[in-house]
């Protein structure tokens, strides 16, 4: 985890940085601005004082030399031959001159530049350079030579009449220009000599002596003349501040003699140090004024992100009502980022406590719908199961039974399917109510599933009563249903489980009842079964059974066995029934009977029915190969298959991989296919009949089919079940419904076909009759393919059946 630093702090520090930066920026380039305006200041003085004494020098130069003039002129210089009368005028003046002028000397040279004239008792030296100078130039010249003083030479070219020149050499003190300086600047002004180093100061002459010594002792250690005579400098002193500059005052002889300006200066120094303390003071102030207003914006803002993250658990914990009151910001002048991602954050939280609503509801809508059964409003299956496990955990403290009636409405499926589903519905909320009237307050009726209703009867003193209540459910169902129009006859099939034992599973018991049920459906419906222990051995080994079965088509255990039929009036063999084994592994040949059941509930029949119309097909084209005409093979269909859409296309893929047509077969289907699924099977039939098939019904008498039904069909053949004519010998009944449809069907222009012929006697009452066809043990056993050859050179031969249909005592021939 790193440390924490606040957003406010972050913004806090970057801004004052800045700010920082800006302020010392700004006041850095105002002061080097005011900085400058002050040298400039001082530069200008500098000059200033420079041209003061420039104008001063010359002034008193031109003075000075417009008075000589004017005495050469009094004097009548011009008319002389000589200069006695003009020396002698300036000595007389000379005092004047003193006076007015501070001149000391006053020497006269002649052309040969030897001293004519001096002022001096006692003069010495030669003419200098100034005088050759003045006399090659024929001019006035003017100089500042240094010595041990400052002194000013002035010359000035005279001529007399003779037209001899002279030349007149005036040397005047500087004092005097000093002084005049320093009364027309008010300033204090020094003569000043360097020393060799330019460190060493010596004043030659200074209007103010003391104070120029007191500023010499407080020069600073780093003083630096040189520098100083080019810029000047600023000393402090007792409070005032004075400048100094600099003028050279001889130039071109020597820069060692300097002309020194004292200006006081305390003034402007002042005012430009209050004008820096007030810049430093407005920066200080700028940068304590924004340290405020960010401190309070960035406060603010991070005052309002902490709140909003304070109030996030809030949410997670769904106390919405209070996220919203904690979350809410205090108002502000302006809307922000912040501002928006509150809304957000408010819309989101009214959006999850809306959502969170609805979960509730449909959780609540849910849980009443996992207990409550939508379109009867029974019980649900989930709502059994609990109410079941609470009745028996009752077992412990209350010895009782506990019964559980399962019921299945009979042939639902094909109401369900022939009538809309809405009447399907219907049937359903009326044995729902129905079954209502039947149950006490502490009984439950319940909807387990599609058309799969039950009981449970907590508390019963004996398992007997549950057979009572059994026999009650039965009983509401002897009245018809009536639906609109329709008046509707439903059985039911019931199942009964019950139990003592507290430590019975629900599950376990449930099951059972369904087992039960079952058992009910295949005893022929409409009935209660009472579960017991065999039920589920049975239940077990039919798991096995179809566990094996899966395996069977795979492993080609399955063969197929062709039973001949015979034309009773013609005495011919018309064709065959293929009738399918099951060669298993361990078990041995298995009859149908045993697994066809199977394979119809497990699907598997629509797979292994192809292979049998295959497996029929190539007997067929066998049997031709082998010489026999005019002969159909029967396959039986069951009814997933004869309900499988792509029946006819597959058959007609078969019948064209071995070249053969419909017309060679004849399908079987048995009387419940028909009437379970009758606009079905009436359009498969046709369908069918195009293709060239017969069709045959199967089982004829077993079920509920009249023959009105078969008007309406495209049916040939009737096969009258063999138990009927298996009995028809012995029972009177079972004769009459023989003879009797033999007679209907033909009258319908149908084929009859009699099974389970398995005597003589039969034949001939079948015969007297008038049946068409016949089929039974009596003839032949279902053939395998091994026995096939032999039977059909027998066929060929003409022998059969033809001594079967010889009285047995009767010679042959
Ligand atoms: P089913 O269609 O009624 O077949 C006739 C049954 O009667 C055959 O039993 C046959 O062996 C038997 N039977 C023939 N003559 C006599 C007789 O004189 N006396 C007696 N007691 N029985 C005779 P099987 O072969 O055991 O077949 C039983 C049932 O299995 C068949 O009844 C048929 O419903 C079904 N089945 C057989 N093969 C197939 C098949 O390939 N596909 C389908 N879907 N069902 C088949
Ligand atoms: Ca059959
Ligand atoms: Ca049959």
């Amino acid at each position: 985890m790193p440390r924490y630093l606040s957003l406010s702090w972050k913004m806090l520090l970057l801004m004052l940085a800045m700010l920082l930066l800006l302020i010392v920026g700004f006041t850095g380039l105002t002061l080097l601005h005011m900085s400058e305006q002050f040298s400039r200041q001082q530069a200008q003085r500098k000059a200033q004082g420079q041209q003061y004494f420039q104008v001063h020098n010359l002034a008193s130069t031109q003075q000075l030399l417009a008075w000589l003039q004017t005495q050469a002129t009094l004097q009548q210089l011009h008319l002389a031959t000589d200069f006695s009368a003009f020396t002698q005028g300036l000595t007389q003046q000379f005092e004047a001159l003193q006076d007015n002028f501070a001149v000391k000397q006053l020497y006269l040279w002649n052309e040969q530049q030897q001293l004519i004239f001096s002022s001096e008792t006692d003069p010495q030296g030669l003419a200098g350079p100034l005088v050759s100078n003045t006399l090659q130039q024929q001019q006035p010249q003017s100089v500042i030579r240094c010595g041990r003083i400052c002194e000013k030479l002035l010359t000035l070219p005279l001529l007399n009449q003779a037209g001899e020149v002279v030349i007149l050499q005036v040397n005047a003190d500087m004092a005097g220009v000093l002084f005049s300086l320093h009364q027309a600047l008010g300033l204090d002004v020094a003569l000043v000599h360097t020393g060799g180093d330019q460190q060493q100061l010596e004043v030659l002459l200074a209007s103010n002596r003391a104070l120029l010594t007191q500023l010499y002792e407080a020069l600073p250690a780093d003083f630096d003349l040189s520098n100083a005579r080019e810029q000047g400098i600023i000393l402090p002193l007792s409070q005032q501040h004075y400048f100094i500059h600099f003028i050279t005052l001889a130039p071109a002889q020597s820069d060692a003699y300097v002309l020194l300006m004292l200006e006081n200066v305390s003034a402007a120094v002042a005012e430009n140090k209050r004008y820096q303390r007030q810049v430093l003071l407005m920066a200080a102030a700028c940068f304590l004024l924004m340290l405020a207003l960010i401190t309070v914006t960035t406060r603010r803002m991070s005052r309002r992100i902490l709140q909003q993250a304070a109030a996030l658990p809030l949410l997670a914990r769904r106390s919405y009502a209070e996220f919203r009151q904690q979350s809410q910001l205090p108002s502000a002048w302006f809307a922000d980022e912040l501002t928006t991602f509150n809304d957000a954050v408010i819309s989101l939280s009214h959006q999850l406590e809306t959502l969170d609503n609805q979960l509730a509801q449909y959780t609540a809508s849910l849980h009443s719908m996992a207990l409550v059964d939508q379109l009867t409003g029974l019980a649900s299956r989930n709502k059994l199961q609990q109410t079941l496990k609470q009745a028996l955990s009752e077992l412990q403290l209350q010895p009782a039974y506990v019964g559980l009636l399962f019921l299945d409405l009979d042939k639902f499926k094909t109401i369900n399917n022939s009538r809309s589903h809405i009447v399907g519905d219907q049937l359903l909320i009326e044995t729902a109510r129905r079954l209502e009237t039947l149950a006490t307050e502490q009984d439950l009726v319940c909807r387990f599933g599609g058309d799969e209703f039950a009981l449970l009867l907590p508390g019963l003193s004996s398992a007997e009563q549950a057979e009572a209540m059994a026999m009650r459910v039965l009983a509401v169902f002897e009245q018809p249903f009536v639906i609109g129009q329709l008046s509707l006859r439903v059985s039911a099939s019931v199942g009964i489980s019950y139990t003592h034992d507290a430590n019975h599973d629900a599950d376990e018991l449930i099951r059972c009842a369904d087992l039960a049920m079952y058992q009910a459906k295949a005893s022929g419906r409409n009935r209660y079964v009472v579960f017991n222990q065999q039920m589920s051995a049975d239940l077990s080994m039919r798991l096995q059974l179809e566990a094996e079965l899966r395996q069977a088509l795979v492993a080609q255990q399955f063969t197929l066995n062709l039973q001949p039929q015979v034309n009773l009036g013609r005495g011919q063999l018309s064709g065959f029934e293929a009738l399918i084994r099951w060669q298993h592994p361990t078990r041995g040949m298995v009859a149908p009977d045993e697994f066809i059941s199977v394979l119809e509930q497990t699907q598997l029949i629509v797979d292994v029915g192809y292979w049998v119309f295959d497996r029929s097909c190539r007997y067929c084209v066998e049997l031709q190969a082998a010489g026999l005409e005019n002969f159909t093979i029967a396959v039986n269909i069951s009814a997933d298959q004869f309900l499988h859409t792509k029946l006819p296309d597959r058959f007609g893929q078969i019948l064209q991989r071995y070249g053969l047509s419909g017309r060679f077969f004849e399908l079987e289907i048995t009387e419940s296919t028909l009437i379970d699924n009758f606009s079905e099977t009436l359009g498969m039939m046709y369908r069918l009949k195009a293709q060239g098939f017969r069709l045959a019904i199967d089982d004829f008498g077993t079920g509920y089919s009249s023959l009105t039904y078969l008007k309406q069909m495209p049916v040939d053949a009737i096969k009258i079940d063999r138990s009927f004519v298996m009995g028809m010998l012995d029972n009177p009944n079972d004769f009459q419904i023989v003879v009797s449809t033999i007679a209907m069907v033909q009258k319908l222009g149908l084929d009859v076909v009699a099974e389970g012929v398995e005597s003589f006697a039969v034949v001939e009452l079948l015969k007297q009759h008038q049946c068409d066809y016949a089929q039974g043990y009596y003839f032949s056993r279902p053939l395998t393919q091994e026995q096939l050859p032999a039977f059909v050179s027998e066929v060929l031969q003409q022998n059969w059946p033809a001594a079967l249909l010889r009285r047995p005592d009767s010679p042959a021939g």
